[in-house]
């Protein structure tokens, strides 16, 4: 089975995948982060992602699925795993049906953009293991260092910036509703209220799949 995560930027897609594919014991594959690693390189593909990703745009499809084809076709990605961020238009959902995957159920992360803008912008993690806390909800339990590895070293996306969050939002409402639409039609789709807290989600993920 293919498990594909649809929802808002902030909507918590990658904390719930991480938590799902480590339930399930299969791979998981964000396709941000396999993007802002490219971007890492500072080569031509890596400027061509850069000049899209950093004012929040989607990057065009026909690389999109040209690399998570690469990753669909091996054979720990062809039994089962959870694609975070992918698809989000309808050109790369129609792509993932073209390849005649296993059973694809999709995951709708059902959240106001009122609390989703909320979440992204008070986002960071620690620099040294990548811990998600947020400034509103979840700050380490001693200020300034990281609960997990004790760093003091802390980051922020640099598309949780304010203007850029904006665009990914009009990006998501334009081009990744739609593909929400489209699972819903062909009743593969799964509705989550993503406004609970992190526990709740996880719990009710596990009980759907
Ligand atoms: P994310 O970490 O999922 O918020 O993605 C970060 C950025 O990577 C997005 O704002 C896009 O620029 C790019 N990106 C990630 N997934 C896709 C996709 N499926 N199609 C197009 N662009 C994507």
């Amino acid at each position: 089975m293919v498990i594909v995560l649809i929802g808002a930027p902030g909507s918590g897609k990658g904390t719930q995948g991480q938590f799902l594919a480590k339930a399930l014991d299969c791979p998981y594959l964000s396709t941000g982060e396999i993007f802002r690693s490219i971007v890492a390189n500072q080569d031509i593909e890596a400027k061509l992602i850069n000049e899209y990703s950093s004012q929040g745009k989607l990057v065009p499809s026909d690389l999109v699925n040209t690399v998570v084809y690469k990753f669909l076709i091996m054979n720990e990605y062809k039994e089962q795993c959870v694609l975070d961020g992918y698809p989000r238009n309808l050109n790369q959902a129609e792509f993932l049906d073209s390849k005649q995957l296993k059973n694809i159920k999709a995951i709708y992360f059902d959240i106001s953009e009122q609390l989703a803008e909320q979440r992204i912008l008070g986002r960071f993690s620690c620099g040294c293991c990548d811990k998600i806390y947020n400034r509103y909800f979840a700050r380490p339990a001693i200020e300034d260092v990281c609960d997990v590895c004790g760093s003091r070293e802390f980051k922020c996306r640099i598309d949780d910036e304010q203007k850029i969050v904006e665009h990914r939002m009009q990006e998501y409402i334009i081009e990744t509703q739609p593909v929400v639409q489209y699972y819903r039609k062909c009743n593969k789709l799964l509705t989550i209220d993503a406004s609970q807290t992190q526990e709740q989600i996880s719990s009710v993920l596990l009980r759907l799949i």
